[in-house]
């Protein structure tokens, strides 16, 4: 609580593109941090709201923060969400940002040459890609990769690959094509679910202020 018998709030924002449409959106809220994260090293910020301070931290690690209450809200991707599968979190709102999807894709013939071989899939989201096609019934040998996903089918790393693609010229200048959607992608706010209870009062009223603010 601060002196004024406020609850005070910590916000932990995803590092990288989603942090840069994650600013004009705090913007719009009245939410000013004290310095540029975009610019700063630091990783903790005060804001213009005394009430207010937020992280900035890898997107895999939001849902972690918020999930064990270092944070008491963050805002995080749906593929990061996703892979997380966590229960500790409630996830209130789609903020409408960092939109994507999240796909399967690879050479234009990957499939047939293939053959009747298991079909092996690089990607970062190991247990998304895993739910994806075991609910397909395909059995397929996952490759962890932690970044430049769409490399591994140009050096026979991997068949196909499971990435977020957003305008597709990344695949293109790789000679790669979607062939599948997994799911639509944008960036979700979560609270954590003790913090929703015990700080109810001030957590439902920065609610409100981002559903205005992604109204707008
Ligand atoms: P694009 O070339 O526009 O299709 O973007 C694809 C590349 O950007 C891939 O390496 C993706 O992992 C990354 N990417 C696309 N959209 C997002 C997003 N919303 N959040 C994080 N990374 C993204």
């Amino acid at each position: 609580m601060s002196e004024a018998g406020k609850s005070t709030l910590t916000l932990a924002l995803s590092k990288g593109r989603i942090l840069e449409d994650t600013l004009p959106l705090l913007a719009a809220a009245g939410i000013e941090p004290k310095d540029d994260p975009l610019k700063s090293r630091k990783l903790r910020f005060e804001t213009n709201r005394p009430d207010l301070s937020m992280l900035v931290i890898r997107a895999a690690d939001v849902p972690t923060f918020v999930e064990y209450g270092a944070a008491d809200l963050g805002i995080a991707g749906k593929d990061v969400l996703m892979e997380h599968n966590g229960n500790g979190l409630y996830e209130p709102l789609d903020l409408g940002i960092a939109s994507c999807k999240l796909m399967v894709a690879g050479k234009p013939d990957a499939i047939e040459q293939a053959g009747s071989r298991r079909l092996r899939v690089a990607t970062k989201y190991m247990e998304t890609t895993r739910r994806h096609f075991a609910a397909k019934g395909q059995q397929v040998e996952l490759i962890k990769l932690y970044g430049s996903m769409e490399l591994a089918p140009l050096v026979g790393l991997a068949d196909l690959i499971v990435d977020l693609v957003d305008t597709g010229n990344t695949l293109k200048a790789n000679g790669l094509v979607p062939l599948e959607t997994i799911a639509e992608i944008s960036s979700r706010l979560v609270v954590n679910k003790a913090s929703m209870k015990m700080k109810a009062g001030a957590v439902k009223e920065l609610l409100a202020i981002f559903e205005q603010a992604t109204a707008k």
